[in-house]
C-alpha cells in the first residue's frame, strides 16, 4: 500500500509562510531528495512516526543525539523529575559538575570543559580560544567538513551547505574568510604545504576526526597523527570537532578510537541526549585562559541548563563498552546487506565505516574526500530516498550525511532495512 503524506503536506504548506523555506534548519527541507519534507510527530526507541501516522525505522536519530533511541524511559523520567524543581537558574548547579566529570573521564583530551547550547557555539568558542591562546588569526579546515555556521567556519563547508551548493554564504565578510585556509580532507601533503607557507600564523587546525558531513569519510592511516605532528611543530593547536563523533565512534570518542589526542575538543549532539547542548574542552592551560579564569570571553544564559545536563548525563551513562559492540554488530550486518543488494541489482556503491558511523555512497569510486564523495549519483539517490521512505525507512535526506544506529535498534530492524534495500534497488533498475 502506498503511504499517504497528506498531513505532512498540510503542515509544511503552512510552515512555508512562517519560516524561511518552511524550516528552522535547512536540511529539513528535503531539497536534496527533491520531495516534500516528512513532518514528524513522535518517536519511541528506533521508531519514528510522522503526522500521517506512518512509522519508520529511524536512521537519523535527530542527526545523532538519540544514541539510546527516542524517549528512553530513563531519560524521560530524569527530565520530568528535574523539570519540577527548576528549568533554569542562570546560576551554578550540581548537575553541571556531574556531566563535566563524566565527559572528562571518558574523552582523553578533556581536562576542563565549558558547556554551551549547540555544536556551532562549541566550534566558534574553540576557535576563539585557539586564537586567544596563540595570538594568531589563521585557521585551517578541510573541504566538505561542517563545523556549524560560525563566520570563520562557513567556508567550503559540508552538510546542508554542500547539499544546497552554497560555496560560501553571503554575510560572511571577506576579511574573516581570508583567515580560513582550506585543503582537501585526508591530504596531509596539502596540509604540510600550507604549514610551510603560513605555519607561524596558524592558530589551529580544526578537523572532524571522522568526517561526517560529506557522508562518512574516515581518516586514512596516519592522517590524524600527521596533523598532530605538524601542529605541534608549528605551535598551532589541534582541534577535534567531535560534535558528531563524540560518544558515537567509540566509548572514548574518536580520539580514543584512533589514539590521537588533540589540544581542544568540541562536543554536542550525544552529550545533550536530544536537548540543546554543546561543549568545548581540552588542555587545562588553554581552558584556564577562558573568562572568568582568563581574558578570552565566552558566555551563555542557558549554558549548563539543568534539563539539558540531565538528559545528556542520563544518555551517556547508558553507553557502555557493550553498546559499541552492539553498534559494530548492527553496522556489519547493515553494510553486508547493503552491499549484497547493491551488487545484485548492479547499483553503484561504496560503503565507509568508522565504529558505529556508517556512510554509503552511490558511486563505485573510493571515497576519501569531498571531491570523491561528489562522484555519487545524486539523481539516483533522490529516487532511492523516496522509495526507502515508502518502505518505512527514515534516512538522512542527503547523500552527504551518515546513517546512525542506536541501542534501541535490533537485528530485526536491520533485516527489515535490508529487505527494503533489495526491493528498492530492484525498482531502481527496472
Ligand atoms: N560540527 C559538526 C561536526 C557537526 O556535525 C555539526 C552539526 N551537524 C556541528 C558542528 C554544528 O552543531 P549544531 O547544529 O548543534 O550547531
Amino acid at each position: 500500500m502506498t503511504r499517504s503524506f497528506e498531513e505532512s503536506r498540510k503542515v509544511f504548506a503552512e510552515a512555508v509562510d512562517l519560516m524561511p523555506g518552511g524550516v528552522n534548519s535547512p536540511v529539513r527541507a528535503f531539497k536534496a531528495v527533491k520531495q516534500e519534507p516528512i513532518v514528524m510527530e513522535k518517536g519511541h526507541g528506533a521508531i519514528i512516526t510522522d503526522v500521517d501516522g506512518n512509522d519508520y525505522i529511524d536512521y537519523v536519530l535527530s542527526w545523532g543525539p538519540l544514541i539510546i533511541g527516542h524517549t528512553h524511559p530513563d531519560v524521560v523520567a530524569a527530565i520530568q523529575r528535574v523539570a519540577t524543581t527548576g528549568t533554569s537558574f542562570g546560576a551554578s548547579t550540581r548537575i553541571e559538575n556531574e556531566l563535566a566529570k563524566e565527559v572528562i573521564r571518558r574523552v582523553p583530551s578533556v581536562e576542563m570543559i565549558r558547556m554551551v547550547s549547540s555544536g556551532t557555539e562549541a566550534t566558534m568558542s574553540a576557535i576563539r580560544a585557539a586564537r586567544g591562546f596563540t595570538g594568531r588569526d589563521k585557521i585551517l579546515k578541510f573541504e566538505g567538513s561542517y563545523h556549524g555556521h560560525g563566520d570563520s567556519l562557513l567556508i567550503k563547508a559540508g552538510s546542508g551547505v554542500a547539499t544546497l551548493g552554497l560555496p560560501d554564504s553571503p554575510g560572511v565578510p571577506m576579511s574573516i574568510a581570508q583567515n580560513t585556509l582550506t585543503v582537501p580532507y585526508n591530504n596531509l601533503e596539502a596540509v604540510q604545504q600550507v604549514f610551510e607557507a603560513f605555519g607561524e600564523e596558524i592558530a589551529a587546525v580544526i578537523v572532524e576526526p571522522v568526517a561526517g558531513n560529506m557522508g562518512c569519510v574516515p581518516p586514512l592511516p596516519g592522517f590524524l597523527e600527521g596533523l598532530r605532528d605538524l601542529t605541534k611543530k608549528a605551535g598551532s593547536l589541534l582541534i577535534f570537532d567531535e560534535v558528531m563523533t563524540g560518544f558515537r565512534v567509540g566509548y572514548h570518542s574518536a580520539q580514543g578510537y584512533y589514539g590521537v589526542t588533540p589540544d581542544l575538543t568540541c562536543l554536542g549532539k550525544v552529550i545533550g541526549g536530544g536537548l540543546p547542548v554543546g561543549a568545548f574542552g581540552g588542555r587545562r592551560d588553554i581552558m584556564e585562559r577562558i573568562a572568568p579564569a582568563g581574558p578570552i570571553y565566552q558566555a551563555g544564559t542557558l549554558s549548563g541548563n539543568p534539563l539539558a545536563m540531565t538528559a545528556g548525563l542520563e544518555t551517556i551513562q547508558h553507553l557502555t563498552e557493550d553498546s559499541y559492540k552492539h553498534f559494530e554488530k548492527l553496522g556489519d550486518r547493515l553494510e553486508a546487506g547493503f552491499r549484497e543488494a547493491a551488487e545484485t541489482y548492479n547499483i553503484p556503491h561504496t560503503v565507509n565505516r568508522a565504529g558505529s558511523m556508517i556512510g554509503y555512497f552511490l558511486t563505485n569510486e573510493k571515497v576519501i574526500d569531498f571531491d570523491t564523495a561528489k562522484t555519487s549519483d545524486l539523481e539516483l539517490f533522490a529516487e532511492y530516498y523516496g522509495l526507502m521512505a515508502q518502505e518505512g525507512i527514515f534516512l538522512p535526506p542527503s547523500q552527504f550525511e551518515g546513517v546512525f544506529v542506536s541501542t534501541a535498534h535490533t537485528e530485526q530492524h536491520i533485516d527489515q532495512t535490508i529487505a527494503a534495500f533489495q526491493k528498492v534497488f530492484k525498482q531502481l533498475r527496472r
